[in-house]
């Protein structure tokens, strides 16, 4: 017996056009697949209004909201209390993805830096997780959440995880979960699989980012949740787990973020 198969693929982006002509087939291949559950990750305003939109309309699917930092020059005071608003909604989850990315950004440190802080704000305000992205910026998005926390733990998860075990190491000390992408599953992308072999199961969560980084068996094309078998699968092996404790351990690391 498989037992009560149950996956929660806790960021994806469902709103986007990519899965336009095809949203509702795409939630069902999820199902099917044992993906019971689905974070949909507002990265705009508007994003976040569609992400909590699309919550509303199915049991399974919850919502974050927040602005990515590449459109940190975009977000105004009224933008601010417009995801507050949005927040209240009782399928939000989590506030995110918010955080800092220097790799070929439109916006400004500078100003990622002012705006990630007033995201880390809301989710405390709001007794929300974070869902933190971090690219090519490890030491500031590490130093302000230190800051801004001075020294207690920090509820939220760092996405699509691209640091080294150092970086690593720091993340799991301020208490953050940790979660890869079916990036995990490329062939060139050895050296992140001997940093995902150092988490601690009990801080892992799965993710697809959707419709982005397909697995290497789908490369290149659009990623949708129920491709998250392949992340499930490379990490049975790469910690040692069989596949249905990796989907029982990080389902329910996900229950306990989340609230779900
Ligand atoms: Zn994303």
């Amino acid at each position: 017996m498989m037992g009560n198969k149950m996956l929660i693929d806790t960021h994806c982006h469902l709103d986007f056009d990519q899965f336009n002509s095809d949203r509702s087939a795409v939630i069902k291949r999820a199902e099917e697949a044992g993906v019971k559950c689905v974070i949909n990750v507002g990265s705009s305003l508007e994003g976040s209004r569609k992400s909590v939109e699309l919550a509303s309309g199915y049991d399974s699917i919850f919502a974050s909201v927040g602005v990515h930092p590449h459109h940190a020059e975009e977000v105004s005071e009224d933008t601010l209390f417009e995801i507050e608003k949005l927040a209240k909604d009782k399928k939000v989850v989590a506030v995110g993805e918010v955080g800092l990315d220097y790799f070929k950004s439109p916006s400004a440190p500078e100003r990622q830096k002012e705006v990630f802080i007033r995201f880390i704000e809301l989710s405390k305000k709001s007794l929300l997780p974070l869902i933190i992205h971090d690219r090519d910026a490890h030491r500031d998005t590490l130093d302000i959440l230190k800051k801004t926390y001075s020294g207690l733990s920090v509820r939220g998860v760092m996405h699509r995880f691209s640091g080294d075990k150092k970086v690593l190491g720091e993340v799991l000390e301020m208490g953050l979960f940790v979660s890869f992408t079916c990036n995990l599953t490329f062939r060139n992308a050895k050296v992140l699989r001997e940093v995902a072999k150092c988490v601690p199961p009990e801080r892992l969560l799965l993710e697809t980012d959707a419709p982005f980084l397909a697995p290497e068996i789908h490369r290149g094309k659009r990623n949708e949740p129920a491709y998250i078998t392949e992340l499930r699968d490379i990490l049975s092996e790469l910690l040692g787990l069989s596949k249905d404790e990796v989907e029982r351990v990080t389902t329910d690391n996900a229950k306990k973020l989340f609230g779900i």
